[in-house]
């Protein structure tokens, strides 16, 4: 099959799983939330160590740079995972919250720096919803009892998230612009297509 009918037919299922998004229930997650059961214990496990990682979309980085004045670079990484182009530019996708010492840079004193703009993934955790079915990570919050207002609240977040993240999709496809693929180059240079398209950055050397 030919790229760009691939992609057409990628972006016809993503819109497809937008409107199913868009008619998921907020009650029935609520209720699903509360059986359930979840309380944050504070442990900032989901913060720190190898498995974190935070997907953040431009405009979530964007509301964090207002709220703390920082600069792009300071806030957001590419990942790792990623391909390189003919000039030996390497490609990713989307990015991720800044890490330092192996934990998220805005963990700090058992505290979360950037509470009230933290990314969509954190205000969810340890939630998740696949194909319109919740489901769980590991954390040793869940099996707790939760207020009914509370779970209504994650559950509104998470139907919010599972849309924009079908959103984010398609906005990326839909400005993807593909590249011949070469080999590791030593410049640097690394271009990060999102939801705005391509940012070029310079990053540290990858091979
Ligand atoms: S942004 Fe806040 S809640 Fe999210 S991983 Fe970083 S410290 Fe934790």
């Amino acid at each position: 099959m030919r790229r760009k009918d691939s992609t057409e037919e990628l972006l016809a299922k993503l819109r497809d799983d937008l409107l199913a998004a868009r008619g998921l229930s907020t009650e029935r997650l609520a209720v699903q939330i509360q059986e359930m059961g979840f309380q944050c214990q504070r442990c900032g496990e989901c913060c720190t160590g190898e498995d974190n990682s935070v997907v953040v979309f431009p405009f979530e980085i964007r509301r964090i740079l207002e709220t703390m004045g920082m600069d792009w670079s300071d806030v957001v990484e590419p990942p790792q995972e990623g391909e390189w182009d003919s000039d030996g530019v390497f490609h990713t996708l989307e990015w991720r919250l800044k890490k330092e010492d192996g934990s998220c840079k805005f963990y700090a004193k058992r505290k979360c720096k950037i509470y009230g703009t933290r990314p969509l993934l954190c205000s969810t955790y340890p939630f998740y919803l696949d194909n319109g079915a919740l489901r769980c990570s590991e954390c040793r919050g869940l099996g707790r009892k939760i207020q009914p207002r509370k779970a209504w609240e994650i559950a509104a977040l998470l139907k919010k998230r599972c849309i924009i993240e079908i959103c984010e999709a398609i906005a990326l496809l839909e400005k993807y612009v593909d590249f011949e693929r070469g080999r590791p180059g030593k410049s640097g240079q690394c271009v990060v297509h999102d939801s705005e398209g391509e940012h070029r950055i310079v990053t540290e050397l990858r091979s």
